[in-house]
């Protein structure tokens, strides 16, 4: 079945009513499109759990801040489409951004506290923008359920945290990250990397395991730890942003007696910024 393609609001409410009167359970996968297979795994979740898939792709003007990439950022339109085509995929909702910004709004969604340490506190109103987007697309379509990797982990849980503030009753359902066979986070960002940087990128994901190894084998200091890794990264020629152990429920730095943990990093190799994370727990994981 061709793939329907939609780009205003009033054509995707019908076609979600339509959906939701043949009684589908309706999912949807939010997008900044360039879609690569980390966004297909989500794409293939929301498949095996909902029979109308609408996957939207929007590249939000409001989460990016001055001197970002939001001109350069990839837009390959057409490759997506037939991904999703053959992916068989239902609905890609790709509105233009007057039709999700029409005026110049007086309501922003703010999450405050999670939002405002690790990437939130370099990349300012970033969080603010992702909120106020997802909470635009979740009124729009009404899903029943949304996926969201867990690559970009503080957004993540800055959507469960104003799905429940909020009392929204769409489902957030968290997707792995997916790695190439280096162990990089795949990321429409990597494009941007030379051959010599993308080689060198793999080491992000190196120096999370090291950590983690590192908390395994019972290192108690966890700022040691974080300094050294991002010492490390320095070294080998990043400009790390943060090499943080939080607890996995807030993202505040994580303290002995906490078991839920997640390393996260942002580090910048040139001139593309990139980030990753690994989640450790120390309840089910066998101490080396
Ligand atoms: P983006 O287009 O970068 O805004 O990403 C759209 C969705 O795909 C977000 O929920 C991301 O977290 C998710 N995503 C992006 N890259 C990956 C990856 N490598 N593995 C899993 N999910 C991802």
């Amino acid at each position: 079945m061709a793939i329907h393609y939609i780009k205003d609001i009033v054509s995707i409410r019908a076609e979600v009513n339509l959906c939701r009167a043949a009684g589908k359970r309706i999912a949807l996968v939010p997008t900044m499109g360039n879609l690569h297979a980390g966004h297909m795994e989500l794409v293939k979740a929301a498949q095996s759990q909902a029979d109308c898939v609408i996957v939207s792709i929007f590249v939000n003007p409001t989460q990016f801040g001055e001197g970002e990439d939001f001109s350069s950022y990839p837009r390959t339109l057409d490759a997506d489409l037939e991904k999703l085509e053959q992916a068989g995929v239902n609905i890609a909702f790709i509105p233009l951004t007057k039709e999700i910004y029409p005026r110049a709004a007086m309501t922003e969604v703010c999450v405050s506290q999670i939002s405002e340490s690790l990437c939130g506190a370099s990349r300012l109103g970033h969080f603010n923008g992702v909120a106020t987007v997802v909470c635009k697309l979740f009124n729009i379509i009404q899903p029943d359920v949304a996926y969201f990797g867990e690559k970009d982990f503080q957004q993540l849980a800055v959507i469960r945290t104003l799905v429940i503030d909020l009392n929204s009753p769409v489902n957030i359902i968290p997707i792995p990250i997916y790695r190439e066979p280096d162990g990089l986070a795949m990321s429409s960002r990597n494009r941007y990397l030379t051959g010599v940087q993308r080689s060198l990128a793999s080491q992000l994901y190196q120096s999370l395991c090291r950590a983690k190894e590192a908390i395994l084998l019972g290192q108690v200091s966890y700022s040691n730890i974080e300094e050294l890794a991002f010492d490390s990264l320095k070294k080998q020629g990043f400009e790390p942003e943060y090499f943080s152990i939080c607890r996995k429920h807030d993202l505040q730095k994580a303290v002995l007696k906490d078991s839920q943990l997640v390393i996260l990093l942002a580090a910048r190799l040139g001139r593309t910024r990139l980030i990753d994370n690994l989640q450790l727990d120390l309840l089910t994981t066998d101490l080396i």
